[in-house]
């Protein structure tokens, strides 16, 4: 992924996305977007708070939500009781290790989906039988780690 990486990119990408760039907001981007990566939003308070130690949870969370609103982060619910920000923009899917509660991405062949989402739209009906157009915006795989 390549995004903003200089203080000046970052806050120019903050205000495309009519974000005003505070100097926090600058700051959280900067961590976020460094790579693709799965945060929870107290993992995120952690590190900014190393950095930059007057940054409030409310504030934090706040932000993570405006981030999420205009597009700059992902949500992703790993469990009923835990969401994590995924800073990967572009289209890909997920293993999450059910051990150690890791979440991977994982790059899947375009045909392959396409295929998938095609063959799901023929049976997408509801109960009375309208039909859908069907839209693939997360799959989640769970599993253990495999000894071979
Ligand atoms: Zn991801």
């Amino acid at each position: 992924m390549s995004g903003p990486k200089t203080k000046r990119e970052i806050s120019d990408y903050l205000r495309s996305k009519k974000i005003t760039p505070t100097a926090q907001r600058v700051e959280m981007a900067a961590v976020l977007l460094a790579k693709p990566q799965h945060l929870t939003a107290e993992e995120i308070y952690q590190m900014i708070n190393e950095e930059f130690e007057v940054a409030s949870r409310a504030t934090i969370y706040n932000n993570l939500h405006l981030f999420v609103n205009v597009g700059l982060l992902k949500t992703l619910n790993v469990s009923p009781t835990l969401c994590v920000y995924d800073s990967n923009l572009n289209d890909h899917f997920h293993i999450i290790d059910e051990e150690s509660g890791e979440v991977f991405d994982i790059n899947m062949n375009k045909e392959l989906l396409a295929s998938l989402v095609k063959q799901m739209a023929k049976s997408a009906k509801n109960p009375k039988g309208d039909s859908y157009h069907l839209q693939l915006k997360q799959l989640v795989f769970r599993g253990k780690k495999s000894e071979i």
